[in-house]
């Protein structure tokens, strides 16, 4: 039953309005309305050490005499304090009966913001205390409350006070939950924050209340329903020598990230319940070799697998990638994509069927349809962010409850992660090899033009390849955006003939795509003139060069992931961005693409930047407003939470 506040002795029809701004009307929500900070008393400090703006203590004397002046009705007392660092002016405004409890030659603390006004540092409406007063404050954390005009922090404390004593939150989780992660009480925690004891105290009822938040929020997404508990492993897939042989052949040495990584596929692999696990990879962090091994230790267990790409480009890049690999162990890689042949597509079906293809590579529309297997024992989906769960869980349905990976290149920040990806185990792959240079990055305006065209000139005679990106495919009356038609033909005439440039658009048919596409990875295009439809997985070792125009009209992922596209050889990479607007938000934002090539810090601040309601793409942001809990700061209650719910 809820309880209104009017039945708070001392809150009447004018407080409960105001309360009804803070959405506050029942007692039960009185009481979750949590401090936003809380002072502390700090060690006072010498008059000369105060800062203008920086609240602080001073403990000094009354130096004159204590003056009354009226303003017409108002009233302001004022006097002179000092240390033996120096002097300070004091007043307080309508507070007429501090002039007979104020004394010259008085020693207390006087704690308030110092200010400068009418020519000199002051101090107005500060608090006042005895020296041993003091003291016992310096232990304490006073609240402060989110107010609305005409509610003061006063008000609030009276009302929570008497609301505590007529309403008790009710215990909802479990006594060993709460054992557990060493959780306060509910109703302990509640009115330690309100009420701190200690800062100890404070901090575990903290905790308790942040959890509580991020609890209520989870039980609030749709996302907790899919949680059916974990398959058991009916694909045992044992730790075998030859898979350690097999790395020892690979061409490189893999990464710290990459081995972690392996190592976690194999445990899960030989575990008790299915695979579920989640490599969140950084652009070029290698993803892919750690699936093939996957594959590889699959097959040697008689298991076939299945490699979904969200594109026919990619799905070949694997394709090709997987054939070089894995052929020379005797095990067959199949291509099923929207251009395969009906005959091809037949056959291969009849050999997932019976056994004979052990690892089926495709595009996740056409594995989808009747494609059966003998005995699937891994799904890997690449890029992630592209498939639903649904999808994923339709591919999953081919075998019975196979080791799922899924591999995604788009870095989430570690605490949006523990909500988007809760049901997954997650490995990150956040190391380059260390062969790779790092990336060259420079954010321009547009006047930088002719020299990023001289400069990727020079790079092509160099025998580079280029990549541009525009974010239109054709001139729009409206928008002053460049688009890739137009560039082409401007690079073409602005570059020497010999300079091979084409575009790629969406709105090509896929074979043009494709045709396009093999052709740039042959090296018989120099310049590819794109929209972000290149932004997936693709991989030119011979590409160094990434300029993007407008680059203020892309999110910061996405410019992460367009540059990605370079940096993947031995050769030196540069990144350009050019602004097409020297708005200073926009500069600011570019900046952080510009000074680092870590796709996760990156992801963090994006996040700040944007919120996480704009960063899930749902224009919600009011969903993740917590009152105490911050999902930066308290990733670790977030996790907690995740895991209870
Ligand atoms: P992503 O993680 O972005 O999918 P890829 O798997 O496409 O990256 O790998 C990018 C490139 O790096 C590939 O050409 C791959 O052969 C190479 N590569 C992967 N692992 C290593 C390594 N440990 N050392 C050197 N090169 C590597
Ligand atoms: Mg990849």
């Amino acid at each position: 039953m809820a309880t209104s506040v009017r039945s708070i002795k001392g809150i009447g029809e004018k407080t409960e309005k105001l309360l009804k701004k803070l959405n506050i009307e029942t007692v039960e929500q009185l009481i979750h309305h949590y401090p936003r900070c809380y002072t502390t008393y700090p060690d006072p400090i010498p008059i000369a050490d105060m800062e203008i703006g920086v609240r602080c203590s001073v403990y000094c004397q009354i130096d004159s005499p204590i003056h009354m002046r009226s303003f017409g009705k108002r009233k302001v007392v004022s006097c002179l304090l000092a240390d033996q660092t120096g002097s300070l002016f004091v007043r307080w405004f309508n507070m007429p009966y501090l002039k007979s409890s104020l004394h010259q030659g008085d020693r207390l603390v006087f704690t308030g913001t110092p200010v400068f006004k009418d020519g000199r540092r002051m101090m107005e409406q500060p608090e006042y205390c005895r020296i041993e007063i003091y003291r016992n404050k310096m232990e304490t954390f006073q609240p402060v409350y989110p107010l609305t005009a005409g509610l003061s922090n006063q008000l609030m404390r009276k009302a929570l006070k008497e609301a505590l004593l007529i309403c008790e939150p009710q215990e909802y989780l479990p006594e060993n939950v709460r054992k557990y992660y060493e959780l306060d009480v509910e109703k302990k925690a509640v009115k330690e924050v309100h009420f701190p004891t200690s800062a100890q105290s404070l901090d575990r009822a903290r905790t308790r209340v942040v959890f509580d938040e991020f609890f209520r929020f989870f039980s609030a997404l749709e996302l907790v329903k899919d949680r059916e508990g974990k398959a058991l492993n009916t694909h045992v897939i044992p730790m075998e020598e030859r898979v350690e042989a097999f790395i020892e052949d690979l061409p490189f040495p893999l990464t710290g990230a990459q081995k972690r990584t392996v190592q976690d596929i194999r445990k899960d692999f030989s575990g008790t319940v299915s695979m579920n696990r989640l490599i969140q990879g950084d652009v070029g962090s290698g993803k892919t070799i750690v699936a093939v091994i996957a594959i590889y230790a699959a097959c040697l267990a008689g298991c076939q697998s299945i490699m979904m790409a969200p594109t026919e480009v990619l799905a070949e890049q694997h394709y090709a990638t997987f054939c070089s690999f894995l052929n020379p162990y005797g095990i067959h890689v199949g291509l099923l994509t929207g251009s395969t042949r009906a005959s091809e597509k037949k056959k291969i079906r009849l050999m997932c069927q019976d056994g004979s293809l052990h690892v089926l590579v495709g595009t996740h529309a056409v594995i989808q349809d009747n494609v059966l297997f003998s005995d699937l024992g891994l799904v890997i989906t690449d890029e992630q962010h592209r498939f639903g769960v649904k999808q994923r869980d339709r591919l999953m349905k081919k075998g019975a409850d196979p080791h799922v990976l899924v591999m995604s290149a788009t870095p989430i920040p570690r605490t949006l992660g523990i909500i988007l990806y809760r049901d997954l185990d997650v490995s990150i792959m956040d190391e380059l090899p260390a062969s790779r240079l790092p990336i060259k990055n420079s954010v321009v305006g547009v006047s930088y033009r002719p020299a990023a065209w001289a400069f990727m000139r020079k790079q092509v005679l160099e025998g580079r390849q280029c990549y541009v990106i525009c974010p239109m495919i054709a001139e729009d009356e409206k928008l002053s955006l460049e688009n890739v038609e137009e560039y082409v033909r401007m690079l073409s005439q602005a570059l020497p003939p010999s300079i091979r440039v084409e575009a790629l658009t969406g709105k090509m048919k896929a074979d043009q795509k494709n045709e396009i596409m093999n052709r740039f990875s042959r090296g018989e295009i120099d310049i590819l003139v794109s929209t972000t439809v290149i932004e997936v997985g693709i991989d030119v070792k011979n590409a160094t060069v990434m300029l993007i125009e407008n680059a203020e009209r892309f999110g910061l992922a996405q410019l992460h992931q367009l540059r990605g596209r370079v940096g993947r050889g031995i050769h030196q990479s540069y990144c350009i961005f050019i602004s097409g607007t020297d708005d200073q938000d926009a500069m600011k934002r570019l900046s952080v693409v510009g000074r680092t090539n870590n796709g996760f810090e990156i992801a963090n601040e994006d996040l700040k930047l944007r919120g996480p309601g704009e960063f899930f793409g749902t224009r919600q942001s009011g969903t993740m407003d917590f009152a105490m809990g911050d999902i930066y700061k308290n990733a670790d209650i977030l996790k907690m939470a995740a895991q209870t719910v």
